[in-house]
């Protein structure tokens, strides 16, 4: 592996398998490092909070980190549940900042949560840009000011759909920084 890294996702619950085999399939398109799909599945039941009806993503992390990720590897679980963190009424998604796990939810990223129609492949390019926005947090990645940016911030799911799927040239070096090193003169 070039790059030293690889990513490993973990699917939560109920989502169904197919959503992980054609994310893997994105990334690994997309990324330089290889991407597995983890053979356990993660139950999001302990981070349920019952006034809610919402799951804590901290509490997702933690679990995440049972066993820990080899050093250098990334893991990152993907939900269909709907994710909350105390401070916000809900999230796409959290990650440990410059650490090895994070977490994504396609719960709200769907296009019939706001009422538009269903739209398997908008819904699909959503989901990707949010574990690529995840995975940069992982690498110690803030929010780009960048609006195309993968590691722009959005609130809404329409943001997601105005950003690319690609991180831009002064984010994208964070996830390779032996190939970094090797550019500058
Ligand atoms: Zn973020
Ligand atoms: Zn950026």
């Amino acid at each position: 592996m070039a790059s030293g890294w690889w990513l490993e996702l973990v699917r939560v619950g109920a989502l169904p398998p197919s959503v992980m085999v054609d994310l893997r399939e994105d990334l690994a398109s997309l990324l330089h490092s290889e991407v597995q799909i983890s053979a356990s599945v993660l139950d999001p039941d302990p981070a349920l909070d019952l006034e809610r009806r919402q799951y804590l993503a901290t509490e997702l992390l933690e679990r995440l980190l049972d066993p820990p990720p080899a050093p250098g590897a990334r893991r990152i679980a993907v939900a269909a549940v709907d994710l909350f963190l105390p401070v916000f009424t809900h999230v796409f998604g959290t990650a440990q900042l410059d650490g090895q796990v994070g977490v994504a939810s396609l719960f709200r990223l769907r296009p019939e949560f706001s009422g538009a129609p269903q739209d398997a492949g908008r819904l699909r390019g959503r989901l990707l840009k949010e574990v690529l926005h995840e995975l940069g947090h992982t690498f110690g990645l803030v929010h780009c000011r960048l609006p195309w940016c993968v590691m722009a911030a959005s609130r809404l799911p329409e943001h997601i759909d105005l950003k690319d799927s690609h991180f831009c040239g002064a984010c994208a070096p964070h996830l390779a920084p032996s190939c970094a090193t090797e550019v500058i003169s």
